[in-house]
């Protein structure tokens, strides 16, 4: 890899910094180099051999073998789930194909009778396994199916050497620049090589920025095209917090960084030592400050930066990751190990929300031209009611290792709760028949992310015990903004009037029926929204780990009556800007070390 560091100051060579600007999605600062990602499809070139090269292919499959093994216990091991010995892990269906005798021995003998390439004799094998399976009218076995794919492709990508990134490059602490990355290549990222990553889609709330935050990468999106600036190797400085890529710094702007980067260093200490103070505002109103979660592996965060529970689990990232179904024993393993390591304090696991920009490759659901308008999340689990059963259950036996409570993600109507609490006495029911402990009276809530939810929240409130809001989700249907699409970005207001009195409805309606209100959509995350969310009554917030201090520090800075005037003179602005200086000049008086992290 090149460095400019090399290059002589005066040299015709020395390369011009650039500045892009696109959007910060996770705080911090990084400089490395680059390693740009770019997505291909395998090709595979079906070659006849000689009988003399048969062993030589066997030998090359063993070894991919080895390797497609060694990547897939290191992508079990960054997502913390790595099981003792006999138990089943995430990822422990995918090493069960490198097992399989009957795959293997299929290949084997592939290679002698057809006298083929190994790759294109993984994939005949792969295929034929596949189609094999799909006649056997047993869910579990079914399952196999999308392990076979997505393990046997890997294995091709082994044997053709197209390992993306490649071993080589990813011996060097890198930032990955790429067109997007999916939620499932987010969640394989090596964390300890890459730490950064920069693409030209997506948005704040898409879901790969949520996991970027997740695991505490700085990232930016929406650059539109840092993928032809670039070029593996090329050195550049990323600006999460202020959302700019810097290309060949100079070495004055690199002073620079270094300056605010030791100022933000000593806020963000300081920031620390409030792990065990309460959410207190100044003047003495307390409200919940929990974690969002995306990877079971997070727990050891929401310890340690002081949330006081789980108010979003997305499990949907268990799928995701996995690249397949994960049956009710490898999430009953997940939420058992959660609820545990974070008991007494409280868990909300978030049924799956799955569709929109979350897709499970190999899951064969129909195309839809409007994917957020479609059968994604809640009405995907009532239509498959005996998989979204096996959910409830597996979270049904967590409840007695800690405390769990169920929430209904995209919920557009009360007659979807009332169906969903159907099943959920069903899951009760089933288990007590085996004498499988439970939590009887397990908490159920339901997130208000559709405007239509926000505007019944009255009759919703009757069938559970809390709201959570969904923001991300509820400001793209107010205001018919996609979330992830940067060209409409600028439209994607938080602060839009019609957001907040969507917002003001669901409070009020939540508190009429005696439940609590939490917010934990990303507006949560903006300490510039803290005191007009406490302002306008919210009971929780829940965020990042690692955003739990920065807005614990705002709760703490504020007063609830100061709180409550600023939501009052908001609720009457009559745009976006107008509420956001509002919000600044209020953030600005009480806490404006805050502002130099935003
Ligand atoms: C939301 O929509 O605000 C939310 C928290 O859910 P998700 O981002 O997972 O859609
Ligand atoms: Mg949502």
């Amino acid at each position: 890899m090149k460095s400019d560091s090399e290059t002589p100051e005066h040299s015709k060579e020395k390369k011009q910094e650039e500045v892009l600007v696109g959007i910060g999605v996770s705080p911090g600062v990084v400089i490395g180099p680059v390693l740009v990602v770019v997505a291909k499809a395998i090709q595979i070139v079906e070659r006849n051999i000689n009988a003399e090269d048969i062993e030589l292919e066997i030998s090359k499959f063993e070894e991919a073998l080895i390797e497609t093994r060694r990547q897939i216990q290191e992508i079990q091991e960054g997502l913390g789930v790595r099981t003792p010995k006999g138990d089943s892990g995430i990822l422990d269906a995918h090493l069960m194909v490198l097992d399989d005798a009957s795959f293997l021995q299929a290949v084997i003998s592939g290679i002698h009778t057809k006298k083929k390439n190994v790759e294109t004799i993984v994939k005949e094998a792969a295929e034929s396994y596949a189609n094999a399976l799909a006649l056997v009218e047993d869910n579990y076995i079914r399952e196999r199916i999308a392990d076979i794919r997505d393990v046997s492709r890997r294995i091709i990508r082994n044997l053709s050497g197209d390992t993306n990134p490649s071993k080589e490059e990813l011996q060097h602490k890198h930032i990955i620049v790429a067109r997007d990355l999916a939620p499932s290549e987010t969640a394989s990222l090596r964390k300890d090589m890459v730490i950064g990553f920069a693409t030209d889609l997506g948005s704040p709330t898409s879901h790969t920025a949520v996991m970027a935050r997740a695991l505490e990468i700085p990232a930016i999106v929406g650059l539109r095209d840092i993928t032809n600036k670039l070029t593996t190797g090329d050195e550049v400085l990323i600006d999460g917090n202020k959302g700019t890529v810097i290309i060949h710094p100079s070495p004055k702007r690199l002073e620079e960084y270094g300056r605010v980067a030791e100022a933000r260093k000593n806020i963000v200490s300081g920031l620390t030592n409030l792990r065990d103070e309460p959410a207190e505002t100044a003047d003495g109103h307390r409200i919940v400050l929990s974690a969002n979660m995306e990877q079971p592996g997070e727990t050891d965060a929401v310890l340690k930066y002081g949330a006081q529970g789980v108010g979003l689990f997305r499990t949907e990232y268990l799928y995701l990751s996995k690249g397949a179904v994960v049956s009710e024993e490898e999430q009953s393993a997940v939420y058992n190990k959660v609820a545990a390591a974070l008991a007494p304090r409280p868990v909300i696991i978030r049924t799956l929300d799955l569709g929109g920009d979350k897709y499970l490759s190999g899951a064969e659901l129909p195309h839809e031209a409007n994917p957020f308008l479609g059968c994604r999340s809640i009405r995907l689990s009532l239509l498959q009611p005996k998989h979204f059963k096996g959910q409830l259950r597996a979270i049904l036996r967590a409840s007695v290792h800690g405390n769990v409570k169920i929430m209904y993600p995209m919920i557009s109507n009360a007659g979807e709760v009332v169906r969903a609490n159907e099943l959920l006495e069903e899951a009760k029911g089933e288990l007590s028949a085996m004498s499988v402990p439970f939590q009887k009276d397990i908490d159920v809530g339901a997130m208000i992310e559709i405007p239509a939810a926000a505007l019944t929240a009255d009759v919703i409130a009757k069938h559970v015990k809390f709201f959570s809001l969904g923001t991300n989700d509820l400001i793209q249907y107010t205001i018919a903004v996609d979330r992830i699409n940067e060209r409409v970005a600028y439209l994607y207001e938080p602060t839009h009037p019609a957001v907040l009195k969507l917002i003001q409805l669901t409070i009020d309606a939540g508190h009429r029926n005696g439940i609590w209100v939490g917010v934990c959509g990303e507006m949560a995350a903006d300490p510039l929204m803290t005191p007009l969310l406490l302002g306008m009554g919210v009971d929780e917030l829940s965020v990042a780990p690692s955003v739990v201090p920065m807005i614990k520090d705002a709760v703490r800075s504020v007063r609830y009556s100061g709180a409550k005037d600023l939501a009052k003179i908001a609720l009457s602005c009559k745009s976006a800007v107008e509420v956001l200086s509002h919000c600044r000049r209020m953030l600005n008086e009480v806490a404006p070390e805050i502002l130099e992290l935003v």
